[in-house]
């Protein structure tokens, strides 16, 4: 593959901040909001934002199908916050449309009401140097399936995780100067 050409899941949400980190490492991106566009890329980021309305727009614009399809044919995908919440498996005491693809449970809004928006230092497996995360709203992940591998936690609660061809982070990595995240999943493609 020459430059791989990432889309950016673009119903809702901070999708515009993923376009600038990722240029910014030298791959191409593209806008995804059609089943046509998905068909396209060599990986997926599904951003931050509003899971419920992510998923109720996926929903209604046929986009879930095509998207649990080319995740299981392989697709790397990066799900940031609502992004993961929009992967996972189930929501607790949520019945909103999830893809079901990323084999964890998550707890939304999990940092509480005094904690809506903060910044924490993690340990992430496969970075070398402690990684400063941006948290806004942030949801965390109360179970994970036997195939996942635990990436990072902040009080013994998961915030970014691994299974496969998906990689996805209770926080927001485009919000930051630091590009190793983005990295990690352009590795997953390249
Ligand atoms: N709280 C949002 C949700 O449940 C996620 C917040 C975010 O993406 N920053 O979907």
């Amino acid at each position: 593959m020459n430059v791989p050409t990432v889309g950016v899941f673009a119903l809702q949400g901070d999708f515009r901040e993923h376009h600038r980190m990722l240029r910014r490492l030298g791959v191409d991106t593209t806008t995804v909001r059609t089943p046509e566009q998905l068909a396209d890329v060599d990986g997926l980021v599904i951003p931050g934002g509003e899971s419920t309305t992510i998923g109720k727009l996926a929903h209604r614009f046929g986009l879930v199908d095509p998207l649990k399809e080319r995740i299981s044919e392989g697709l790397p995908v990066f799900g940031t916050c609502a992004g993961l919440i929009f992967l996972a498996t189930d929501v607790n005491g949520s019945d909103q449309h999830v893809l079901g693809a990323l084999d964890v449970v998550v707890e939304r809004n999990a940092f509480g009401r005094q904690n809506e928006s903060f910044e924490a230092v993690l340990d992430v497996k496969g970075l070398d140097e402690p990684y400063d995360a941006v948290f806004i709203r942030a949801p965390w992940i109360d179970k994970v399936g036997s195939g996942v591998d635990v990436l990072a936690e902040i009080d013994d609660h998961v915030v970014m995780v691994g299974q496969g061809n998906i990689l996805a982070t209770a926080f927001h990595p485009e919000l930051t100067a630091d590009q190793r995240v983005h990295i990690l999943f352009v590795d997953m493609i390249t």
